[in-house]
């Protein structure tokens, strides 16, 4: 069984991760989407917020697994006996700090962990977590971007406020 590990932040899941979600799905028998836990990164949702999102999306994907990590994702990798972590490239910016990350991976995993990259499709290519916060703080309409479950939480948050 193929099975391969896609880690992010997820702070929120967008439209642009599905993206790559749903396209790993179809190379590999089963994913694990693993939310960080960032320790003295404050993160805009709580983990438990971040993880009721990805679950909610990503419920009509048989073969994927919702799971946060503590620790390095390349120990998570073995843990699981998920030798591939995909990745996805949106921009040239985006091909630095994965090269960076692969070989972070790669080396202390002792060349059992190996990274794909999915490019990002056009709608979604310049689609940030990022943005979508930005977007939010300022009011906007992000509905076009995340899932249902992500846009109804902001728009909550915003009325709290
Ligand atoms: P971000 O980089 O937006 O904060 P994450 O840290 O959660 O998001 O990213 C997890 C992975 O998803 C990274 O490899 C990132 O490059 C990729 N990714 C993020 N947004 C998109 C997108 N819109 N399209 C494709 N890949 C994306």
């Amino acid at each position: 069984m193929k099975k391969a590990v896609y880690p992010g932040s997820f702070d929120p899941i967008t439209n642009g991760h599905i993206n790559i979600i749903e396209r790993a799905c179809k190379l590999f028998d089963h994913i694990y989407v693993v939310a960080s836990v960032n320790i003295g990164k404050q993160p805009f949702f709580s983990l438990e917020e971040r993880l009721y999102f990805l679950k909610e999306s990503l419920k009509h994907l048989p073969n994927v697994t919702v799971d946060y990590n503590e620790k390095f994702v390349y120990q998570y990798a073995l843990d699981h006996q998920a030798y591939t972590i995909i990745r996805g490239m949106r921009t040239l910016t985006d091909y630095q700090s994965e090269n960076q990350l692969f070989n972070f991976n790669y080396e202390l995993s002792n060349g059992k962990i190996d990274t794909i990259a999915l490019f990002a499709d056009i709608p979604h290519s310049f689609l940030a977590s990022s943005v979508i916060k930005e977007i939010a703080a300022f009011k906007g309409d992000v509905s076009k971007h995340v899932p249902k479950v992500v846009a109804d939480a902001i728009m909550k948050k915003n009325e709290a406020q």
